[in-house]
This record gives structure tokens, C-alpha cells and sequence, in this order.
């Protein structure tokens, strides 16, 4: 810094007004009575600190009052506002883990609203008035849905394989294929999981092929579990071969051994009505003989983020008894809204009419083009043309979410392309707009896949897009 910067900046802290001043200003003195003293005092002290740190950097500051009086404010506002908001997807990926993965059922919604609104029977049996178990609530549907003898939840599907591995193999050997030694977002990763364990990893075949005699030669005394692990985000095409589910318990039942199946998306449909490729069920693994199964709630299940296992009775059994399943307990708005989703699926079509992830995959083609020239016709009528172009063109959904990698299915996508701005630019005046919409971009052409739009979030889509056409 050069000595007249120096000056400069000196002279500037001086004209500092003192934090008493600024509470002096009306709009101040209106935020103190709202938010209350202490917030706004601090946040006073954060703005007019952050402003000697820039003077002494020699930037450029307003320093009158009722500027730093509306730079309070803002801070004031950055503090009491949600940042965890509702956001409309119209990137056309079903299950967007960065969006929140699967949106629940109205009638989840409402269980969720009402267990949180006040004393619920989470633990206590409304019969005897004694203390009960929370699982209850969800125990029998899960296993009427899936065959499974006993079943439990916890967090969520880490949590899940995490316990399972714990129980069944802590200090000896868990066998698996090297095609299925996974991560998955986030930073599961099963080998890291089985160290997590306590369990010593035992890797055979290869990555693209594995035979059920490579797992027979890899059993030793020390082996307490075979683990499959559906790669629930990836694709090995070409020359491949895996065990089935089957072979495998069959196998292991032969050693005395338990399988746990990693499946992954919590299936209970049949994927193949929506033109995607079979997706492997709870019920599948389940009725091949597994001996435990583990999914997440949150995926094509369409329920709360949460970790459900299913298995043989006394294994259940030892796992609810683990301390990790005290440590990983699943709480009361997870198990209302699950137990509402799993609900739904007793009548099944009633689950493919009101579990919203089931409704987007089923979602016709004549309903997605409707929806793509309503959106259309609502932009063309009100964004000057010298503003923006919208064109409509055939296009992918994606299920995401680790569900289904690579499958695709058709719609029609809603493209609009500002003309004097970037679609980056677009893209970000949307995200920002209230309720903030993600869009896809490509070739410079901000892209909206009315597939994965809530009907209620159609005109909301219309008018961000307006305001941010305007702000572009
Ligand atoms: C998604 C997934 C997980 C992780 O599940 P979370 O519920 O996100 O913890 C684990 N295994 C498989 C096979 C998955 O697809």
C-alpha cells in the first residue's frame, strides 16, 4: 500500500459512523423491534467491521448512515431467512439428490404436519398404555410389501449397510465382487463402509465378470457374509457377468452363510410399465433368498430419506438390539412419512396416483407435450420477442437419484433462449428468483423439463421466467 492510500483509508475510518448512530436510523430502530436487539447490534458491528476492512484494503465505501444502516439490514435478513427453501425441478432428473430426492405423497405431507404439530404415539402402545417400540409402526407393512420375515429402518440406506455389515461381520470376512465395490454420491463407498465395520474385505472376480466360483473359492472359516451391492449409478456394458441374487444365497445358505443385498432404490414396482428397464425389487431379493436387504426411503420408493432393512427374523432381531441402531434411530417425522407412503402402496394403483416420484416416471408423453405448449404459449404471449426465443424439441428425462443409470425417458423440453444475456445468466436470475427454479442449460438455450414440474408449479415456472427474461 502506498503512503497516500494510507492517508486516504485513515481519513476514511474516522468518518465510521459508531454502531449507536446507526441504531438511531428509523428503519433500524423498526428491525430491533422485530428481531430483536441483540441481532441487530451484532450484525451492526459485523457490517461496520467488514467496512475497515475494506477501507484499509483501500476499496471505495459509502459510510453515511443510511447506507450502512441498509447494509444492517440486509445482514439482519441474510440471518432470520430460510436458505432451506422450496425449489421448483425443472431439470427433468426425477430423483436430484441436490434437490431433495423424492417428493412426498400429499398424504405423507399431512402425516408429517401432524406428528410434528403435536404429541404423537410414537412409543407408547395405545392399548396397555405401556411404552412401545417406534419400528411398530412400519414393521408389518414393510414386510407385507416385500415377504420379509422382519424388517427395521434407521437414517438412511449408509446407516443401514453400515449396521447390517456391523452385526453380521464385525472382525471377520465379508466377501464381494469387485463389479460391485461402488460409490455412491456422497461419499458411500462400500469399501470404506466394511473398514467402518470392523469387517475385512475379501474383493473377487473382476470388474466387468464375476462367477459364482469365485466367491465358492473365497470362502474360508473366517467369512461371515456375502454382500451384493446393486451398482445403482453406473453401467458396465459389453462383456459382463454378475451373480444373481439366487445363486448367491443359495450358495452361502449351503456354507451357513447370510447374504445381505444392497439394493439400493427401494423398488416395489415393476419399472418395465414406464418403458425403463427392470429395475431389481424389495420383493425380488427378498423371495431369491436373501437373508438381508437393504434400501434407501428416499428414492424409488418415493418416501423420506431413511435406511430400510428387511430380512430373516433373528437377524433383524440382533440388529434392532446393536447400540449402532440406537445411534442411527430414525425420528418420529421419517417414520410418519413413511409409514403414510408405505400406505399407499397396499393399493397399488393409488400408489402410482399419488406418490409424485411413481406419477413422473408414469407421467404420459400427451400430458408432457400439453404441459410443454401451455409453457410455451404463456411465455411467447408475454416475453418480447427481442427478448428471448422459446421453441419446444423432443428431449430425455433422467430418473437420477442412483436409480436407473443411463435409461432414459422421452419429453418435450421447453427451451428458451435469452437474447441478451447468457443462459448462464438466465439460469442464475432463476435460481434466485422466489421460489428459486433449476434449470437444465444446453447449447446456450436455458432447457425446462415440464416432467418433473408439480402441477401447482406450473405458472410459478411462467412467472420466473418473465422476471428473469426481464432481468436478462
Ligand atoms: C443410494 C444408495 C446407497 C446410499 O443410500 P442413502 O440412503 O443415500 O444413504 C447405498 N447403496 C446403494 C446401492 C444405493 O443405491
Amino acid at each position: 500500500m502506498n503512503m497516500r492510500q494510507n492517508r486516504d483509508s485513515r481519513a476514511d475510518l474516522r468518518q465510521i459512523p459508531a454502531v449507536s448512530r446507526i441504531l438511531q436510523e428509523a428503519e433500524v430502530q423498526s428491525a430491533i423491534a422485530e428481531h430483536g436487539r441483540e441481532l441487530v447490534v451484532t450484525c451492526a458491528r459485523d457490517v461496520l467491521n467488514r467496512l475497515r476492512e475494506r477501507i484499509r484494503r483501500g476499496e471505495p465505501v459509502a459510510v453515511d448512515a443510511g447506507s450502512v444502516a441498509g447494509q444492517v439490514l440486509e445482514e439482519v435478513y441474510r440471518w432470520r431467512h430460510r436458505t432451506l427453501r422450496q425449489a421448483i425441478n425443472a431439470t427433468g432428473v426425477v430423483l436430484h439428490t441436490g434437490l431433495g430426492r423424492a417428493v412426498l405423497a400429499e398424504s405423507a405431507k399431512r402425516a408429517i404436519a401432524e406428528v410434528a404439530s403435536g404429541h404423537s404415539m410414537l412409543e407408547i402402545d395405545r392399548e396397555t398404555g405401556e411404552r412401545g417400540d417406534r419400528i411398530d409402526h412400519v414393521r408389518d407393512l414393510l414386510c407385507r410389501l416385500t415377504g420379509a420375515e422382519d424388517a427395521t429402518v434407521v437414517n438412511n440406506n449408509a446407516g443401514a449397510v453400515l449396521l447390517a455389515v456391523t452385526v453380521l461381520a464385525q472382525g471377520r470376512e465379508v466377501i464381494i465382487s469387485r463389479g460391485q465395490l461402488v460409490e455412491i454420491g456422497g461419499a458411500f463407498r462400500m469399501p470404506d463402509i466394511i473398514a467402518q465395520s470392523g469387517a475385512r474385505l475379501v474383493e473377487v472376480g473382476t470388474t466387468n465378470r464375476t462367477r459364482l466360483s469365485d466367491y465358492e473359492r473365497a470362502i474360508t472359516g473366517d467369512t461371515a457374509l456375502l454382500l451384493r451391492c446393486h451398482p445403482s449409478n453406473f453401467r458396465i456394458v459389453g462383456f459382463v457377468e454378475e451373480v444373481c441374487a439366487q445363486e448367491l444365497a443359495e450358495l452361502a445358505h449351503r456354507y451357513n452363510l447370510p447374504v445381505l443385498d444392497d439394493v439400493g432404490s427401494g423398488c416395489l414396482v415393476n419399472t418395465e410399465q414406464f418403458g425403463l428397464e427392470h429395475e431389481p425389487t424389495l420383493q425380488e431379493s427378498i423371495s431369491a433368498g436373501c437373508d438381508v436387504v437393504t434400501c434407501s426411503g428416499d428414492k424409488l420408493l418415493g418416501g423420506p430419506q431413511a435406511g430400510i432393512i428387511l430380512g430373516k427374523k433373528p437377524i433383524i432381531e440382533a440388529i434392532r438390539r446393536h447400540p449402532l441402531h440406537r445411534a442411527l434411530r430414525v425420528d418420529k417425522l421419517t417414520l410418519a412419512g413413511l409409514e403414510a407412503t408405505l400406505r399407499l402402496y397396499l393399493n397399488m394403483d393409488q400408489a402410482l396416483r399419488e406418490i409424485p416420484v411413481l406419477r413422473a416416471l408414469a407421467m404420459p408423453a400427451e400430458q408432457i407435450r400439453r404441459r410443454a405448449q401451455r409453457l410455451k404459449r404463456r411465455l411467447q404471449s408475454s416475453l418480447p420477442a427481442d427478448r428471448a426465443t422459446v421453441r419446444l424439441r423432443p428431449g430425455v428425462s433422467q430418473v437420477g437419484g442412483g436409480s436407473l443409470p443411463g435409461q432414459e425417458l422421452s419429453t418435450t423440453l421447453v427451451c428458451v433462449r435469452p437474447l441478451r444475456a447468457s443462459a448462464q445468466q438466465m439460469a442464475h436470475a432463476l435460481r434466485w428468483h422466489e421460489p428459486a427454479v433449476f434449470v437444465r442449460i444446453e447449447q446456450d438455450e436455458v432447457v425446462i423439463d415440464p416432467r418433473t414440474l408439480l402441477e401447482h408449479e406450473l405458472e410459478a415456472v411462467v412467472t420466473a421466467l418473465l422476471s428473469a427474461g426481464e432481468s436478462c
